[in-house]
C-alpha cells in the first residue's frame, strides 16, 4: 500500500474569521465538494419522466447538522420529491437519537438493566454494525459511551467538565460487550442499570446510505449527499472524472472552511471526524465531542483529523471516529491491517494518507 507522509507549513494568519458563516477560500475552485457547502438554486415544478441536468439542490436541518444535497442528473424534483427525500432522514433521527425521549434508542436506555427492547430492523441493522466495529476497533469506537457523552453534554447549552467522580462512574458503565442483540427476536438489552447508547458517532452515516440508496431509486444519477462530515457521492462527475472532494483542515481556532486537500471518489462516501466539529472551552481547555472510552475524557492526542472513504457511509462514520480515539501510533497499525483508504491530520498539520494513485490525493494547503 502507498503512503505518504507530508509536512505542510502551518498557515498564516487568517484574516477573515466569521463564525455564522463558512467563508469560501481559493481552493474552493479545485474541489466539487467541501463539507457543508452549497448554495445553488431551488427547483420545485415536477417531472419524473426524463433526467435533466441542471443543478438541482435542497439545503435544510437534520440530524442535528446542515444537510445539503445536490442533484446533477436527476428526474426534475418537486417539492414533495423532496419531502420524501427529508422524510427518510427524519425517520432515522426519530429513531436513533438518544436526545429524544420517545425515540427507540432512548427506550433501550431506559430499560438498561431491567429488559430486552423489541426494535425495527434499520436500528437493529445499526447496532449490530456499531457492535460489531466496536469488537474491531477494541472498543476506540464504543456506542455505550452515551453514559460519558450525556455528562459532558458537549453541543448543548448544559456542556460542562463533569466531575472526576461522574467519570469513573460513567467509565463503568461504558462496555460494547454488554449490549445483548437477539437476531431473531430483534431485541437489545443493556446488561446494566445506567449504561447509555449513543449512535452520534454512524447514525449520520447510516442516514446517509439510506439516503443514497433511496435517491439512486428514484433515479438519480449524479449527486452529492453533505451531511456534514459525510459526504456521499452518487455516481461520478462525468465519464473521465470522479467527483473531486475537499477534505478540512482541522482548524478550531476559525469558523471559516479552509480545505486542507481533495481527494477523488465515485458511488461511495468520504466521511471526515475531527475535534474542531463541536467543542467548548473551560478555563483555558478545550473539550471536544469525541469521547474516548477508555479515559472519560476528549481525545487528547496528535490527530486533529480522521478522513476515510469506503462504498458505505456508516462503517466510513464509524471508523473515523475510532481513529480519533486510537491517536497516531496505534491508527496507523489499524489503517494497515485493514488496509482502510484513509487520511489523517496531525496537530503540526502534516498528514499520513493511504490513498493510491487513482484518488488523486493532494495537499492544497
Ligand atoms: P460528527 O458527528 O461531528 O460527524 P463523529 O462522527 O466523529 O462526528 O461522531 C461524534 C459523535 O459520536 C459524538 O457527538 C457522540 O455522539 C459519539 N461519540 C463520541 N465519542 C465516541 C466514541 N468513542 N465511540 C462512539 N461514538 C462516540
Ligand atoms: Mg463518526
Amino acid at each position: 500500500m502507498k503512503k505518504r507522509i507530508i509536512t505542510v507549513i502551518a498557515l498564516s494568519l487568517l484574516l477573515c474569521i466569521s463564525l455564522a458563516s463558512c467563508k469560501r477560500n481559493e481552493n474552493d475552485e479545485k474541489v466539487d465538494k467541501v463539507e457543508n457547502k452549497t448554495s445553488e438554486a431551488n427547483h420545485s415544478d415536477n417531472d419524473t419522466s426524463q433526467l435533466i441536468t441542471e443543478t438541482q439542490h435542497k439545503s435544510d436541518f437534520a440530524l442535528n447538522t446542515i444537510i445539503n444535497i445536490t442533484l446533477f442528473e436527476a428526474p426534475k424534483f418537486g417539492e414533495e420529491d423532496w419531502q420524501q427525500t427529508m422524510d427518510v432522514l427524519r425517520n432515522v433521527e426519530s429513531t436513533m437519537s438518544a436526545h429524544t425521549a420517545t425515540s427507540l434508542v432512548s427506550e433501550i436506555n431506559n430499560n438498561a438493566g431491567i429488559k430486552p427492547v423489541q426494535v425495527s430492523d434499520d436500528l437493529y441493522e445499526v447496532i449490530k454494525m456499531a457492535k460489531n466495529i466496536a469488537e474491531e476497533t477494541n472498543g476506540a469506537f464504543d456506542p455505550t459511551v452515551g453514559a460519558l457523552t450525556k455528562l459532558w453534554q458537549i453541543g448543548t447549552d448544559e456542556e460542562h467538565v463533569p466531575s472526576p467522580e461522574e467519570i469513573d462512574n460513567g467509565l463503568s458503565k461504558v462496555d460494547y460487550k454488554k449490549i445483548i442483540l437477539d437476531d431473531a427476536k430483534k431485541t437489545v438489552f443493556l446488561e446494566e442499570e445506567g449504561m447509555s447508547i449513543d449512535l452520534g458517532g454512524i447514525a449520520k452515516g447510516y442516514s446517509a446510505d439510506k439516503s443514497f440508496d433511496y435517491l439512486s431509486n428514484k433515479g438519480v444519477k449524479k449527486a452529492i449527499l453533505d451531511f456534514g462530515g459525510n459526504i456521499s457521492l452518487i455516481g461520478s462527475k462525468d465519464e473521465e472524472n470522479s467527483w473531486r472532494v475537499g477534505i478540512r483542515k482541522p482548524d478550531r481556532n476559525t469558523a471559516e472552511l479552509i480545505v486542507y486537500a481533495a481527494v477523488s471518489g465515485k458511488d461511495e462516501s468520504v466521511v471526515s471526524s475531527g475535534d474542531y466539529e463541536r467543542f467548548f472551552e473551560e478555563d483555558g481547555k478545550f473539550y471536544h465531542h469525541i469521547i474516548s472510552p477508555y479515559t472519560g475524557y476528549p481525545t487528547d492526542n496528535e490527530i486533529r483529523g480522521a478522513s476515510v472513504i469506503l462504498p458505505s457511509s456508516m462503517q466510513a462514520d464509524a471508523y473515523a471516529t475510532a481513529l480519533m480515539v486510537m491517536g497516531k501510533e496505534k491508527a496507523i497499525a489499524f489503517i494497515e491491517d485493514k488496509g482502510l483508504e484513509t487520511c489523517l491530520i496531525f496537530d503540526d498539520m502534516s498528514s499520513y494518507s493511504t490513498f493510491d494513485e487513482k484518488r488523486k490525493f493532494e495537499i492544497l494547503e
